[in-house]
């Protein structure tokens, strides 16, 4: 019944999700065109840069880390971070999302360098409260926008259960905790061997994440990895 009723109520045109005018897309052209504008980003992070800027300072001044190539839509900030939030309330957002995604600046590029797809999985007990992870949600929303698109592999990658509060521990242990978060089955180890994968997340923050979850595909045999996410968090400014 419920289902039935979300159904009637995704086929009635909705009003604009950012300005609330109606009837509308998801998300209407002019709050697109204000709001989704396609920036110039760093290869290496996805953080928008200043005009005439290869790289962002950042990555200059660290040198790459596990990610090959990253590539974000939007920031991760008014009125994105609110739409992120319903995807991770209801799966129908993914579409719309997906359909913003499919124009991101490199993305074309990114798949023609990636035999196979992976989302960033969630903790077993995330997934269990949830009942489904955004993040591949996302990448097959992806899947039926684009149409051809290199195979995905949702269970390529796992996460370990959390075994203390993050905020807690010191910086190094932070780090090797964060090292050893994601593990490859080694059932489906010998499915990435060689292979230059693609992760797909719907937001990257400080970009911990993605990283340790590339080390484990690279550790695990994988020859690349690069990562694709919806929504990036820009830097802090600095003034
Ligand atoms: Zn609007
Ligand atoms: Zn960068």
């Amino acid at each position: 019944m419920k289902d039935l009723l979300r159904r009637w109520l995704q086929a009635w045109p909705a009003s604009c999700a950012v300005c609330a005018r109606w009837p509308a897309r998801p998300v209407c052209d002019d709050c697109l065109a204000s709001h989704g504008r396609i920036l110039p980003r760093c290869p290496d992070c996805a953080l928008a840069l200043a005009p005439g800027l290869e790289r962002c300072s950042r990555c200059v001044e660290s040198g790459p880390g596990h990610l090959h190539r990253c590539v974000a839509r939007v920031d991760y900030d008014h009125p994105w971070s609110a739409l992120v939030a319903r995807l991770k309330r209801d799966p129908a957002w993914a579409a719309p999302l997906a359909r913003l995604l499919a124009d991101a600046h490199g993305l074309t590029d990114l798949l023609r360098q990636t035999d196979l797809l992976a989302p960033i999985p969630l903790s077993p007990d995330k997934l269990r409260e949830r009942g489904y992870n955004q993040a591949w949600e996302l990448l097959k929303a992806l899947r039926r926008q684009l149409g051809d698109m290199p195979p995905a592999l949702p269970g390529l990658l796992q996460r370990q259960a959390q075994t203390a509060n993050q905020h807690e521990l010191p910086r190094e242990q932070r780090f090797a905790n964060a090292l050893q978060a994601y593990s490859v089955d080694p059932a489906t180890s010998r499915r990435l061997r060689g292979r230059r994968i693609l992760l797909v997340d719907d937001v990257m923050t400080t970009g911990a994440t993605l990283d340790s979850a590339a080390a484990a595909l690279l550790a695990a045999g994988a020859t690349q990895v690069s990562a694709l996410v919806f929504a990036r968090t820009p830097a802090p400014t600095l003034d």
